[in-house]
């Protein structure tokens, strides 16, 4: 039986990372996907098509709205969605072929099949054709996540659908009722929008992505109204039928009221994902799961037997790529003696809407509730001259700062490529700048960032420039 240092279970941006990571630092590594293409949700079908969708569609968008304005004029465009899909559908072969390069190239040991413990050593991959066992000091749990189902949805994969269907979609829906107006809901609604379909949102809370900044949600949905998104707050789905080629989402207003009866061609569950460990026969190894079907694990990522650890969406806090990715690190780290350290406080949240929306560190809501004493200093893109150059004025930067020391404790923002401005947020938190500080630092002209430094100044004694 081959014998490992360490065997990680799963390919998605947690397992692959932690793969490469432990190679370089000198260990034998394998990795095991049940897939026959490596990168996970992140890289198949959750991340990258998803990103592909939302540049190919607001392209088409601003083709239609925004062309003309530029002196621009297109006569008889056409919209070939096949070909959008299969250039998604290249990109994600782009990349996941770059994964299995990147095996290569580390020395790392590919098994293709389903990975499940026979004891805390030994992990049984069953492939297409026969089963292999194989054996290792350490184990990584990297098994990812799933769609949340709902009470009284069936999910068909053909007219009820989750993101999985909707990236893969050859056509574009007339009407879409999407159930869920989080991430993933305001991303693949945007989408399909921006190509046309009448889009619909049932969200059970009072404001979109309601988990962020409550401020992002309000100025997203003023922004997604061009769309002619509608939305349907505070309304509990009860319940979807189909019938032939028409789905029907049932819902009614959570405080009470007129239940409504949305029709669509589509319907797209988005309402939240699960961790994923089946098949993995965790009972094998005496770990049991918390109340949310998480892999409980301690401060160094170890779950309840020694050798074995685990990462990304299988466990507690953000399912995000880069979270996943950054256990996947330190944890290499940790099994090779050293002593890393992840800030979770400065993992950013980005919606990729457009404009883009992007939270890092505290929100409002957060600082009213630890009763933390904090003032505010905002920037609206639309005084900004590089937003008025290429039309995109919507949005703000807000700063958050301690109220007597002037630390940055958060910042949330809506516009233009503010998911790229998350990093200047992530680096100056991380070194503890004031708002000062930043406001007192050179950037470029004309650039977005600049929203950045006059919120700064904003918050450091209201000294923003409008230009
Ligand atoms: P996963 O990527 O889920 O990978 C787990 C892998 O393990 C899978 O390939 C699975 O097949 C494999 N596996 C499971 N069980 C076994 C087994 N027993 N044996 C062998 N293999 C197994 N995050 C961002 O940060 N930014 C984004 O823009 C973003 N967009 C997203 C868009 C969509 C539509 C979706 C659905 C998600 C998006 N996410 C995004 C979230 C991101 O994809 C996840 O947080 C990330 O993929 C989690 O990484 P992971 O390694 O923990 O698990
Ligand atoms: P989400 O948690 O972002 O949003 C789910 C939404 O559904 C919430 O607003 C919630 O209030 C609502 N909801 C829950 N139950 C409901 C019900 N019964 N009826 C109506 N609304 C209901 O989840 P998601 O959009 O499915 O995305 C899943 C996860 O994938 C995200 O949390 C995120 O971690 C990850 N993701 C990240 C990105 C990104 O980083 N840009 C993109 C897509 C997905």
């Amino acid at each position: 039986m081959e014998k490992f240092d360490v065997v990680i279970i799963g390919s998605g941006p947690g397992g692959y990372v932690c793969a490469i990571r432990c190679a370089q630092l000198g260990m034998k590594t394998a990795i095991i996907e049940k897939y026959p293409t490596l990168g996970g949700t992140c890289l198949n079908v959750g991340c990258i098509p998803s990103k592909a969708w939302l540049d190919s569609s607001e392209l088409y968008f601003k083709m239609q709205h925004e062309f003309d304005a530029h002196g621009i004029m297109i006569k008889d465009a056409n919209l070939d969605v096949k070909q959008m899909s299969a250039r998604v559908a290249n990109v994600v072969k782009q990349n996941v072929d770059g994964i299995a390069f990147l095996m290569k190239k580390n020395k790392i040991t590919v098994y293709t099949g389903l990975g499940s413990f026979v004891n805390a050593n030994t992990i049984n991959i069953k492939g297409e054709k026969e089963d292999e066992q194989i054996e290792a000091n350490n184990i990584v749990i990297a098994t990812g996540s799933k769609p949340s189902g709902l009470h009284g949805v069936t999910i068909d994969k053909e007219r009820v659908i989750t993101s999985t269907e909707a990236l893969k979609l050859t056509e574009v829906p007339k009407n879409l009722v999407v159930i869920g107006g989080g991430i993933i809901g305001m991303e693949m609604g945007s989408v399909f929008a921006r190509l046309g379909t009448k889009v619909s949102v049932v969200e059970y809370m009072d404001s979109i992505i309601p988990t962020m900044d409550r401020g992002l949600g309000k100025e997203l949905q003023r922004s997604l109204r061009k769309l002619n998104i509608d939305f349907y707050l505070k309304h509990k789905v009860t319940g979807v039928t189909r019938k032939g080629k028409k789905v029907t989402v049932n819902a009614e207003p959570k405080d009470g009221g007129k239940p409504i009866a949305i029709e669509g061609d589509y319907c797209l569950l988005a309402i939240g994902r699960v961790p994923y460990t089946e098949g993995l026969g965790l009972e094998k190894v005496g770990i049991t799961l918390d109340e949310k079907g998480r892999v409980p694990v301690n401060e160094h990522l170890q779950t309840s037997v020694a050798n074995i650890y685990a990462i990304g969406d299988v466990i507690k806090g953000a399912m995000l790529a880069h979270k996943a990715e950054e256990e996947g690190v330190a944890l290499a780290e940790m099994l090779a003696g050293q002593k890393p350290h992840i800030n979770y406080n400065l993992i950013p949240s980005v919606v990729y809407t457009w404009p883009e929306v992007a939270g890092i560190g505290a929100t409002e809501e957060m600082l009213k509730e630890q009763k933390i004493e904090y003032k505010t200093g905002s920037f609206p893109f639309r005084a900004l001259g590089r937003a008025r150059a290429s039309m995109d004025m919507d949005g703000f930067i807000k700063i958050l700062a301690d109220k007597t020391t002037d630390e940055i404790l958060g910042v949330q923002m809506i516009g233009p490529r503010v998911a790229d401005l998350a990093a200047e947020a992530v680096v100056a938190m991380e070194f503890r700048a004031s708002a000062e500080d930043i406001a007192r630092m050179s950037h470029a002209h004309p650039t977005y960032s600049e929203a950045f430094k006059e919120a700064c100044l904003a918050a450091t004694d209201n000294r923003a420039l409008s230009m």
